[in-house]
């Protein structure tokens, strides 16, 4: 059995330390030939890194459709979906402040989700201890979609007892044996 639930995976197998991180997404009209390619701001890296800040960053992606994808925000203890007004404003605001010609664009939909997070960043990949046959694979925070292959190739070479291609040892659920205890 693979608890793979992402963020509601401690719901799920008692003793996991995965939290949710709240995050807000804009998705505007078609505005085709705007963007070409994902921008980025650097203060991404030091949002994603912090474990207890709530923070914006500047992050935005074009779609095929010629929409733009604009997030990016982080909040901790943040457990309900609705979308918060305060947080959405601060991330629009930093996103125009890098590129303002959004400030004129619409917004066809906001959305909110929850990203996994573990103590140290790292996604839990492998044997969960204490339960027999029962394997995790959570806890990407935001980069699930961006590792997700490597995700399957480390828990099928664990589950079919392969030798793996990718260290297991950094992902190992055991690493946080500590937390299992009272599983
Ligand atoms: C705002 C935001 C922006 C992001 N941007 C990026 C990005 O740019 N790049 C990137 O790589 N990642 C990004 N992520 C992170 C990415 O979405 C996750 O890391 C990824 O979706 C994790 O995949 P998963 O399959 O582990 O979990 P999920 O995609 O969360 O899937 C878990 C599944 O389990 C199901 N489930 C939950 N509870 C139960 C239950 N009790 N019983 C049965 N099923 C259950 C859910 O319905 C869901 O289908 C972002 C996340 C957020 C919130």
């Amino acid at each position: 059995m693979v608890n793979a639930a992402g963020a509601n995976a401690a719901e799920l197998t008692a003793g996991i330390d995965v939290k949710k991180r709240k995050g807000h997404l804009v998705i505007t009209d078609r505005y085709p030939r705007f963007l070409r390619h994902q921008l980025v701001e650097l203060g991404y890296l030091k949002s994603a890194h912090s474990v207890s800040r709530d923070s914006v960053a500047f992050n935005v992606q074009p779609r095929r459709t010629g929409q733009i994808l604009i997030g990016s925000s982080r909040q901790y203890g943040a457990e309900h979906k609705e979308v918060d007004q305060v947080m959405l404003a601060n991330m629009v605001r930093r996103a125009q402040e890098y590129m303002p010609a959004l400030g004129s664009m619409s917004a066809v939909r906001v959305w909110t989700g929850f990203r996994a997070t573990t103590a140290d960043k790292l996604p839990l990949i492998g044997p969960c201890p204490g339960y027999k046959s029962v394997f995790l694979a959570t806890g990407h925070e935001g980069l699930g979609i961006t590792t997700s292959l490597g995700t399957a190739r480390l828990l099928v070479d664990q589950v079919t007892g392969t030798k793996p291609e990718i260290a297991v040892e950094p992902y190992l659920p055991s690493r946080t044996a500590k937390e299992y205890a009272h599983a």
